[in-house]
């Protein structure tokens, strides 16, 4: 039983931590909703449509689809994976992928600023972002290729079996396992 369950959210709620339920099949529309969290409850396959959500974060295994969040900021995930594809949000600033094993491309938001993948083993592209200052990864072996990103601070590549397969295509020190190397290949 969660705080839905027992009643004691108001239509007004404009955070909500959904921790654990195993009864609740849908979380109800709340029209000024502006961080979702749904954290292991396993009868939620569909998220609502919140407009003014701008940050949501899931860990919970059997969501397979979400809408389109038109003031959505951040977004993050662990352990989706039902989860193929993600729509287009044009103001998301951070995304976070961990442990989502179906997800195969990361697709282009013009404002990202911030983009972590750990253990996913099917991401074989990320897209160029024009604005992203961060971008860490672990062990997601299929990708290959890091492209040029112009405003990019910091890399940092854990765990990475391919290590002399891949091509970073960034004039930047790149952290590799808590060591500084300087590996550029522009
Ligand atoms: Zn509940």
């Amino acid at each position: 039983m969660c705080v839905i369950c027992r009643k004691e959210v108001t239509d007004d709620v404009e955070e909500l931590r959904i921790y654990n339920c195993n009864d609740i099949e849908k979380i109800p529309s709340y029209p000024n909703l502006k961080e979702l969290e749904i954290f292991e409850c396993d009868k939620i396959t569909t998220i609502s449509q919140y407009p003014n959500l701008e940050k949501l974060s899931i860990k919970s295994s059997n969501i397979r689809t979400f809408p389109y969040y038109p003031k959505l900021k951040e977004l993050q995930f662990w352990f989706c994976d039902k989860i193929k594809a993600i729509p287009y949000y044009p103001n998301l600033k951070e995304l976070k992928f961990c442990y989502c094993y179906n997800i195969e491309q990361i697709p282009y938001y013009p404002n990202l600023k911030h983009l972590e993948l750990c253990w996913c083993d099917n991401i074989k592209r990320i897209s160029y972002y024009p604005n992203l200052k961060v971008l860490m990864i672990s062990y997601c072996p299929k990708i290959t290729l890091i492209p040029y990103y112009p405003k990019l601070k910091l890399l940092m590549i854990y765990d990475y079996e391919n290590n002399n397969k891949l091509i970073i295509n960034n004039k930047i020190n790149i952290i590799n396992n808590n060591k500084i190397i300087n590996k550029i290949t522009l």
